[in-house]
């Protein structure tokens, strides 16, 4: 399955910026994951380049602030895709799990997401540990003003048959806690992933394209700043030839594998060190 152009899994290239993984102060491991990492949960790419918003601009109505705000009708509909939708019943898949598997064996991660189906907590990681860069479908939040509450109790309202569910506070509009086409990423959180990007020792940008932006930027900050930079994608990226390794491989399997080599060459981790 891996493509001819894949690179060698080297343990670092000349010149690269693998480091020596010593002492108490292990190199934090950060992950930048796209939608390619829910895919097997099944929930399909809906914001990327080729994702089913870009695709159909009907749908894309849907999550675009101005039209949600403006029509009652999209709302309706938005409101129908969510109680319908495969994201609602998704459940966390190996890859996941795999995040989860290394955070318990010691070795210091931090996610950075660009999905909203908040499968990376529901896989057993802490929410301090995850920044989700384009917000959250798992709560609600009022567009005037600012309450916030779990997405299944707003659609349970839908369910009996509030068609746009009103804030119970304010009468105001209801949509989901995530930042839209047409809304600004939260600066603060863009700022922490900045930061986990700079410090990491190891950058793994998982099931995305790295062509959206600022996100993708990131693998470059990581890059930059030292860190190794590894990229599981199906497709090539805007980023691979900075990065280290590219693996091509679907991630189900790859990232376990990734991740548990990780874990063996960390000092600390469960499993015996001396590889290499
Ligand atoms: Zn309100």
């Amino acid at each position: 399955m891996s493509g001819d152009e894949t690179a060698p899994r080297s343990g670092g290239a000349p010149g690269g910026s693998r480091r020596p993984a010593t002492g108490p102060s292990r190199p934090p491991v950060a992950l930048l994951s796209g939608a390619g990492i829910s895919t097997d949960s099944g929930i399909p790419d809906y914001r990327g380049p080729n994702g089913v918003w870009r695709r159909d601009p009907e749908a894309e109505k849907l999550v675009t602030h101005h039209h949600y705000v403006n029509d009652p009708e999209i709302r309706r509909r938005a409101w129908r895709v969510r109680l319908t939708g495969p994201a609602r019943h998704a459940r966390p898949n190996a890859a996941h799990r795999a995040i989860v598997d290394l955070e318990r064996a010691g070795v210091p991660v931090r996610v950075i997401t660009q999905n909203v189906d908040g499968l990376h907590q529901a896989a057993g990681l802490p929410d301090r540990k995850v920044l989700e860069l384009h917000g959250t479908a798992r709560l609600f939040e009022c567009v005037d003003c600012g309450a916030r509450g779990p997405m299944a109790d707003a659609l349970s309202r839908v369910e009996a048959g509030e068609e746009d569910p009103p804030c119970t506070l304010c009468s105001g509009i209801l949509k989901s806690a995530t930042v839209m086409f047409g809304q600004s990423l939260d600066r603060e959180v863009l700022g922490r992933a900045v930061a986990v990007a700079a410090a990491s020792g190891v950058f793994v940008a998982v099931g995305t394209s790295l062509r959206v932006q600022p996100a993708a930027s990131l693998a470059r900050i990581a890059a930059e700043a030292g860190a190794r930079l590894i990229i599981v994608n199906a497709e090539p990226t805007p980023y691979d030839a900075l990065a280290d390794e590219v693996i091509r491989e679907p991630i189900g399997r790859a990232l376990p594998a990734l991740l548990a080599d990780l874990t063996a060459s960390t000092p600390d981790g469960t499993a015996p060190t001396g590889r290499e």
